[in-house]
């Protein structure tokens, strides 16, 4: 198998094909520390693009409650289980991937998904993790956890997908490095959603073929956000592109906080695919947990965005969330304004860093009544 290099693992790995990384990179941030679990992304997906036959229980966006919920079931356990010892040595990965030590005739070390494992989507929603000891009570700060996870396909740099399929039916846009599957060309054998370790292929048993996630590409061509991330209800998505390490750019918005702040990061990097989509991790939750999800950069992340409301250019940035149905290639701090620019670097909508707050007096002058501020 070719060598190939992978930067979210700090070294080169085994993979189907060569490296050709395409013009540019469909990228995204989700700040896990906004979202509410609404799903109103799930339903913005789904009345899109899988209300159709045999797409009953496709959901290319989900949103699940960590530690608990998984959707397929158990679709992160079952290749952490399978991968064995996962051990950093700096920013190095000095385990395997899902790539190598594959059992030979095999591209990638998959998952046989069952239909039992689509049976339960919102397993374990609003559980917490923790205990209260015998007689304890609930005291603050809470030792107990959770956050929702929203995911959609990460449009990956080496898909494991597109390496699994025997017709080269997968491939990678080399306009936006988007990921599609080709239905004229998929004959439905089903090794891509066996082979992708996030478990966002899905097989439609009425077409016979394999579906995913197209990230919207009819949009992204507009210049406009998918549709998960637009109707976002707590503001969590951005959507832009993602340069190589060397190539990043401090006015793109996702190369900044990948990069350059290093404060979003790449879900589960040890399998080997970089995905493109990288979280802002929860600041609550304990950092061994997370560090097995987001890999070694998790305290360093979340001490930045502790501080973050400090900084006008990350302040600034978040602002800029869910602020246009447009894709945020660029943006600029303009005093005490955060400016998302498009491609020409001409602006798109401008927002306030720090929203104004108004203080009025409780005793209302005019009517003569007395009112309580609340928020
Ligand atoms: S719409 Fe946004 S806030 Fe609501 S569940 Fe989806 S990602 Fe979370
Ligand atoms: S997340 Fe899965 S379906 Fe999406 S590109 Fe990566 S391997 Fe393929
Ligand atoms: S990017 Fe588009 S296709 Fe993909 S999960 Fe979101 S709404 Fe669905």
């Amino acid at each position: 198998m070719p060598r190939v290099y992978n930067w979210q693992i700090g070294r080169t790995m085994s993979y189907w094909y060569s490296e050709n990384r395409p013009q540019r990179q469909f990228g995204a941030v989700f700040d896990i520390n906004k979202c509410i679990e609404c799903q109103t992304c799930t339903l913005a997906c789904k009345t899109t693009w899988t209300s159709g036959r045999g797409q009953e229980y496709m959901l290319w966006n989900n949103v699940e409650t960590k530690p608990y919920g998984s959707y397929p079931l158990a679709w992160d356990l079952k290749v952490l289980e399978q991968l064995g010892p996962q051990k950093w040595e700096g920013n190095v990965y000095a385990g395997r991937t899902v790539f190598e030590g594959t059992p030979s005739g095999l591209r990638v070390l998959g998952t046989e998904r069952l239909d039992i494992d689509y049976m339960y989507p919102n397993v374990g929603e609003d559980e917490i993790y923790g205990t209260v000891e015998r007689g304890g009570h609930l005291s603050l700060p809470q030792q107990m956890w959770m956050f929702y996870l929203a995911r959609i396909c990460n449009h990956c740099t080496y898909p494991a997908c597109l390496a699994s399929c025997p017709r080269s039916s997968i491939y990678k846009r080399p306009e936006d490095g988007i990921v599609v599957i080709d239905q004229s060309r998929c004959r439905g054998y089903q090794e891509c959603v066996k082979a992708c370790p996030y478990g966002k292929v899905y097989f439609n048993p009425s077409t016979g073929t394999s579906e995913k996630c197209i990230a919207c590409y009819p949009k992204i061509e507009q210049g406009i956000q998918p549709q998960c991330f637009v109707n976002c209800i707590g503001k969590i998505r951005l959507q832009g592109w993602i340069s190589p390490p060397e190539k990043a750019k401090e006015d793109n918005p996702v190369d900044y906080l990948v990069h350059v702040r290093k404060l979003a990061l790449p879900l589960y990097p040890q399998y080997g695919l970089e995905p493109n989509v990288y979280y802002v991790p929860p600041i609550q939750v304990p950092p061994p947990f997370l560090e097995q999800m987001f890999g070694p950069g998790v305290e360093a992340a979340i001490q930045t965005y502790r501080n973050a409301k400090d900084d006008k250019t990350l302040a600034g940035l978040f602002a800029l969330f869910g602020s246009t149905e447009h894709t945020i290639p660029y943006f600029k701090i303009v005093g005490d304004q955060a400016v998302a620019l498009d491609d020409h670097r001409k602006e798109i909508v401008r927002v306030p860093i720090y929203e104004p707050v108004h203080f009025r007096p409780a005793q209302d002058r005019i009517y003569q009544i007395m009112r309580s501020n609340t928020t």
